[in-house]
């Protein structure tokens, strides 16, 4: 099993999962008002652990994506929500939906990477969020939303699989440099505070064999599956350096997207001759 040597429009059914090891540096404490901020789960064959959903990683991760490549002036404009470029390296890899993009693009780019929640490896004891009406900080009196604090401790280990649909040798450099850059999770209402990220070995296969979430319930063994050396597997995949990268990818999207908007053009032509023209 080899990585592709282009990006493809179309999966060809090529997984690179990397297990990805997070641990809290620093105690973080959640304070939220925002009903879908699920930081614990009780899960039946667990018990309840502590969480970081995967479209906070996901989401942090583009984050970091994008400002690398506009340091290298690759599609300054493009921004998440509404101004997506549509035809970047960013929006490749995370994926995007044209007619709600700036960009007015007629096509939608479903996400290359994807991941599971990921979990925190001990079980914690009964969870009792601190439910306080939320203060507004001018004036410090208590509005009508209430909040919950909650306290992760320091050094709490979460564990989960990234994945990395059809990947190019570029695409892993880009995906790799940027999980090892992620030393902090967070949003506004979130503060986790800085961590410690680290990949744990990479699999390469036809299917997707591995998850956490099936680890931790002993239904496989990760370890087991996994090569530990990343490095090994990507020099022998002539594996170009980030910058590099970011602009081999960014010139075969464009090629991709163009080729796919002429395709559109045709079509449009072949639909004029259609009887009743
Ligand atoms: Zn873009």
């Amino acid at each position: 099993m080899k990585l592709h040597s282009e990006p493809t429009l179309l999966s060809k059914g090529v997984y690179l999962q990397i297990p990805v090891k997070i641990t809290l540096l620093d105690e973080a404490i959640i304070r939220s008002n925002e009903p879908e901020e699920v930081l614990t789960f009780k899960y039946n064959n667990l018990g309840n652990r502590f969480i970081i959903p995967w479209r906070k990683i996901k989401g942090k991760l583009r984050r970091l994506v994008l400002e690398k490549q506009r340091g290298l002036n690759i599609e300054s404009k493009c921004a998440l929500k509404d101004d997506l470029c549509m035809k970047c390296p960013t929006c490749f890899l995370f994926g995007g939906t044209g007619e709600t993009s700036s960009a007015g693009a007629q096509y939608n780019i479903l996400s290359r990477i994807y991941g599971e929640t990921f979990i925190s490896e001990r079980e914690i004891g009964d969870i009792t969020p601190y439910t306080a009406n939320a203060v507004r900080e001018q004036d410090l009196t208590t509005g009508q939303a209430l909040m919950s604090i909650l306290t992760v401790p320091k050094e709490t280990v979460f564990r989960g699989v990234v994945t990395l649909k059809d990947p190019t040798p570029e695409m892993v450099a880009i995906l790799v440099d940027n999980i090892n850059r992620l030393s902090r999770i967070g949003a506004r209402s979130v503060e986790w505070g800085r961590v410690q990220t680290e990949i744990e070995g990479f699999h390469l296969s036809d299917r997707e064999e591995l998850s956490i979430y099936l680890d931790f319930q002993n239904k496989i063994k990760v370890e087991s599956k996994v090569k530990k050396d990343l490095k090994k597997l990507l020099s022998r995949q002539n594996l170009p350096s980030v910058d590099r990268a970011y602009k081999i990818l960014d010139r075969q999207v464009k090629k991709l997207i163009s080729s796919l908007a002429g395709k559109g053009k045709n079509q449009g032509k072949k639909t004029g001759k259609t009887p009743g023209s």
